[in-house]
């Protein structure tokens, strides 16, 4: 099933040298390694276009191979746990140790993920250092897909909306997106800006996660409506990702923008060190989730190749099969079976089809997930 070229059927793949040799059918199986897949569902590598990737870092770094290669998904993303003086460190200690393709967003913060979440890591000019990051990223472009901004009230302090402006600019000056955190989950005390306002600074391309967030800074006004100025946003091409997480994934709200016909362009985890063992587990299964709230397979599928390939500016490379490409696919099974979704409140939603994930394939190496463990 490769949404990005159409493909949707069974078919036979060979994989030389890492390289996808030959997509067909009846292809004859001289291969050294033949792997069964009849009933399993095949895709390009998925993509998580959000989580916390510096392993040790806090209470949130994690492992990136566990919710990469070890969950069956081939590219993970980190969104904002590395400043611009962390970046080094990043690619040397996570990117290259990792069996998994580890992306990242730099924090418009110099302070990124070092305090933890909930305190003011934008609220003093000083944490904003414009040509520090774009000397970091010129050195890091190869791994640097954006600049993660925190619109939270907590975050912004005092500066309020200064840092949403200074983000703009460097976004425009380095041509990267900015991905947007909303929703003030972590500091309840403080008073998030306006989604109108914020969305003033976003442009075609840029990010907007947490989509589905119940906590205040949402999509939605206090009547349910999406605020007009969201649509305005969407038409424009400001993209939408769920970015599930410990806090984020809401399926009263998720039910009311979507039955306002505001559809997400991207599906992740907001995986992290606190929330593997519930409620988000994995990608698999956070993309169970959405085909409960109405979604069909290949339209999960979608949003984690083609569109998140895109989203990270990476259409040409990543998010679809092709003969020459490199061999990047993830093998899950779709389970016809009644189990109860739980979502960030501990909310509920039956389910009826599970996603679970087999292998994840990288070049001429073939991965099995992990056991569901505390990492
Ligand atoms: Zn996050």
């Amino acid at each position: 099933m490769d949404p990005g070229s159409g493909l949707d059927g069974q078919r036979d793949i060979h994989i030389r040298d890492g390289v996808v040799a030959a997509i067909g059918t009846e292809l004859e199986a001289d291969a050294a390694i033949v792997i069964g897949v009849t009933g399993l569902i095949v895709t390009p590598g998925l993509i998580d276009v959000h989580l916390h990737l510096m392993n040790g870092l806090g209470a949130f770094g994690v492992d990136p191979d566990i919710f990469g290669v070890g969950s069956g998904v081939t590219t993970v993303v980190d969104a904002g746990s590395a400043g611009h003086s962390l970046l080094t460190v990043f690619r040397n200690y996570i990117t290259k140790n990792a069996k998994t393709r580890v992306l990242n967003y730099v924090n418009l913060s110099t302070l990124g993920g070092v305090t933890g979440p909930g305190y003011g890591i934008l609220a003093d000019p000083r944490l904003v250092d414009e040509d520090k990051i774009e000397k970091a990223v010129a050195d890091h472009h190869d791994i640097v897909v954006g600049i993660k901004v925190m619109a939270t009230g907590g975050a912004l302090g005092a500066e309020g909306l200064k840092p949403l402006a200074r983000a703009r600019r460097l976004g425009d000056s380095l041509k990267l997106p900015l991905l947007v955190h909303i929703g003030e989950s972590w500091t309840k005390d403080a008073t998030p800006p306006p989604i109108a306002e914020v969305l003033k600074y976003l442009r075609q391309g840029d990010i907007v996660t947490h989509m589905f967030t119940s906590h205040p800074g949402g999509l939605l006004d206090p009547n349910g409506k999406l605020w007009p100025q969201v649509r305005e946003a969407k038409e424009s091409g400001v993209l939408m990702d769920v970015g599930h997480g410990l806090h984020n994934l809401n399926f009263d709200v998720a039910r009311k923008v979507l039955d306002q016909e505001l559809f997400p362009d991207g599906v992740s985890t907001d995986g992290h060190r606190g929330n593997r063992m519930g409620p988000v587990y994995d990608l698999p299964t956070t993309m169970a989730k959405l085909m409960a709230l109405g979604f069909s397979l290949n339209q999960v599928v979608e949003m984690a190749t083609v569109n998140a390939a895109r989203l990270l500016g990476r259409g040409a490379k990543l998010g679809s099969l092709s003969v020459g490409g490199p061999a990047d696919i993830s093998i899950l099974r779709l389970e016809e079976r009644e189990w109860m979704a739980v979502d960030s409140q501990k909310g509920t939603l039956q389910a009826r089809q599970a996603l679970v994930p087999i292998y994840a394939v990288r070049g001429d190496t073939v991965y099995e997930p992990l056991p569901m463990e505390q990492p």
